[in-house]
């Protein structure tokens, strides 16, 4: 049936605006109370000066009415400035804590709008008692209205508890029926007024808050995308180290220092020895692990300023700033031993693994492209691998400086 459908279709839409309007609840209330907080800083004042004033009204003789009428306003401006007082000295503490109040919060909202709409509502009724129209109550509604963020149907208990109460004590004043009649219909547009202007604060509000959210979502997602996207631009994904990419921007910053401050910068190639045997005889997934566990190793030899990266397949490369030749053999022959000495553990089986290692450097006088510098390594490299394997070798001087000087030449 075609009206069953429609039927089911809005219930499906209230339980939906039902849930955004839960997520929103809390949000809502705490910023009820901090708009509640800047309120009373205009009102407070605005009210003291009124019950002052009324405090201080004489009325002419004879319009004893008149004075009863101020009197009476008086105490109700004063009664009021407590009320608000209190309101914000507790609201305050409830935003402080800067996390939804819960039913507390909801409490302290209902409390002060019951009490601004009671205020406007008794004040009303005494200017009508002295022929005056209900502008207070009309002007608090609105207030109230923009004000205080409620559900639809929390403004609606709101704003009818209120006219119910104005109006029925309105019908207890004494008055022409026509002016009675004329005011309660003021007092009802007023209401329905306010309570459409209060939903539709709320649903724009809700609006606002869902989508703030999921723009948060949305950034903190792209965010970590970047972030991913950046570690995968500059890591290599097996051994977690600089890929070749990083290493060379890397080290080309810390060849431009060292020319800048001049000092010692070595460079170590190390490729390890008959890897391709791991493969064959261990499995492919079993030579990752080696490269994982070799890149631990490297790692856990160097310094902390060392830059160390996987220049691909079995190859790893080590830039050491403010390192001597002589500093960068001795940490070259101790990542070595490191590596010979015990054979990795792969779980199902324990490997050997020994590695080549190629050491150069720069002196403090020296200037080199990283180009250059990795030639020599490579060299050094070569003849670690022709001498033998499990051995470090460093570049002839004569070679680096050969390569120096021709890096000169071509800048
Ligand atoms: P040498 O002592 O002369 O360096 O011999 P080698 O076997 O270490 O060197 P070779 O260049 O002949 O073989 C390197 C092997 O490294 C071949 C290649 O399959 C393997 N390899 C390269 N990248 C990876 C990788 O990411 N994972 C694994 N498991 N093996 C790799
Ligand atoms: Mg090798
Ligand atoms: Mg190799």
């Amino acid at each position: 049936m075609p009206g069953l459908a429609v039927l089911r279709r809005w219930r499906v839409k209230a339980e939906v605006l039902k849930q955004e309007y839960d997520q929103v609840q809390g949000d809502a209330v705490l910023d009820t109370l901090r708009r509640f907080g800047v309120v009373v800083w205009v009102a407070v004042p605005l009210h003291s000066a009124l019950a002052l004033w009324f405090f201080l009204y004489q009325a002419p003789v004879g319009r004893a009415a008149m004075q009863s009428w101020a009197d009476a306003l008086a105490w109700l401006q004063t009664a009021l400035v407590l009320a608000l007082l209190v309101s914000a000295v507790l609201a305050r503490r409830m935003v402080r804590r800067r996390h939804a109040p819960g039913p507390a919060g909801l409490v302290l909202q209902a409390a002060f709008c019951s009490a601004y709409l009671a205020f406007g509502a008794a004040a009303a009724i005494l200017d009508v008692g002295v022929g005056n129209g209900i502008a207070t109550f009309l002007i608090i509604s609105m207030g109230v209205a923009v004000l205080s963020l409620m559900r639809p149907l929390f403004s609606a208990l709101v704003f009818g508890l209120a006219f119910g109460v104005f109006g029925g004590i309105l019908h207890t004043a004494s008055m022409d029926a026509t002016l009675l009649a004329s005011f309660q219909i003021q007092a009802l547009s007023t209401v329905l007024m306010a309570q459409l202007i209060s939903v539709m604060m709320w649903h724009q509000y809700s609006r606002r808050v869902l989508l703030s959210r999921k723009l948060g979502l949305t950034h903190a997602a792209l965010l970590a995308k970047q972030q991913e996207l950046e570690t995968l631009a500059e890591r290599d994904t097996l051994t977690g180290l600089y890929n070749r990419r990083k290493f060379m921007q890397l080290a080309e910053q810390e060849l431009s220092r060292a020319a800048r401050m001049p000092s010692d910068i070595c460079l170590l190639m190390v490729d390890l020895d008959f890897f391709k045997h791991i493969n064959d005889h261990h499995g492919h997934p079993a030579g990752d692990a080696v490269l994982q566990q070799v890149a631990g190793i490297l790692l856990h030899a160097v310094r902390g300023t060392d830059v160390v990266a996987r220049m691909g397949g079995e190859e790893f490369i080590v830039l050491m700033p403010n390192t001597a030749r002589a500093g960068a053999l001795v940490a070259a022959e101790k990542l070595r031993h490191a590596l010979s000495e015990h054979p990795l553990d792969l779980g199902e089986c324990r490997v050997p693994v020994t590695a080549s290692i190629g050491v150069t450097g720069l002196g403090p006088q020296q200037r080199a492209s990283i180009d250059a510098l990795y030639a020599a390594a490579d060299l050094a490299l070569y003849a670690a691998k022709k001498n033998g394997r499990d051995r470090v070798e460093s570049a002839d001087p004569a070679v680096v400086e050969a390569l120096a000087e021709f890096s000169a030449l071509r800048a």
